[in-house]
């Protein structure tokens, strides 16, 4: 799609540091990462989220996700990694072309995770009717 960064990164015509590509998916390390070797994942098509993804490619991102992240893995050293993917501008989404990102962690690297609330009384059974009457 014209104008968006990662189909330019898939032509090449913004460089980038690949470290894995098939008729489908393309890997990259993100330039700003959060550890060294923190890898996007995208599909070749354009689609803005995980809404959108091709339906062609769904199957196989699984085995893509894991073949990655396990290389992650290994050449890092790390002890473990998050799998994320931003969907809409209010999750923190910059770029709107799909993508998920393979965050290598360590055990002592203080980055924590998400901060959690309470359900106040009777909201969760509230949001559990309302999120499954939408499924
Ligand atoms: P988002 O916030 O949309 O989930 O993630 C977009 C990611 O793309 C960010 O982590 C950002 O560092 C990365 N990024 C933005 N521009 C570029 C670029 O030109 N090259 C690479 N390799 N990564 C980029
Ligand atoms: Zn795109």
């Amino acid at each position: 799609m014209k104008d968006c960064l990662f189909c330019k990164i898939i032509a090449g015509e913004i460089p980038s540091s690949k470290v894995y590509e098939d008729k489908d998916f393309y890997a990259f390390l993100d330039i700003r990462p959060i550890h060294p070797g923190h890898t996007l994942i995208i599909p070749k098509k354009h689609c803005n989220d995980l809404m959108d993804f091709p339906k062609a490619n769904e199957s196989n991102i699984m085995e893509v996700l894991k073949k990655v992240g396990k290389a992650v893995l290994s050449a890092t050293g790390a002890d473990g990694f998050n799998l994320g993917m931003n969907n809409g501008k209010a999750s923190g989404q910059e770029v709107m072309h799909a993508h998920f990102h393979i965050i290598p962690r360590f055990k002592e690297d203080k980055l924590g995770t998400w901060p959690r609330k309470k359900y106040e009384e009777g909201q969760m059974e509230e949001m559990q009717k309302r999120i499954s009457d939408k499924v």
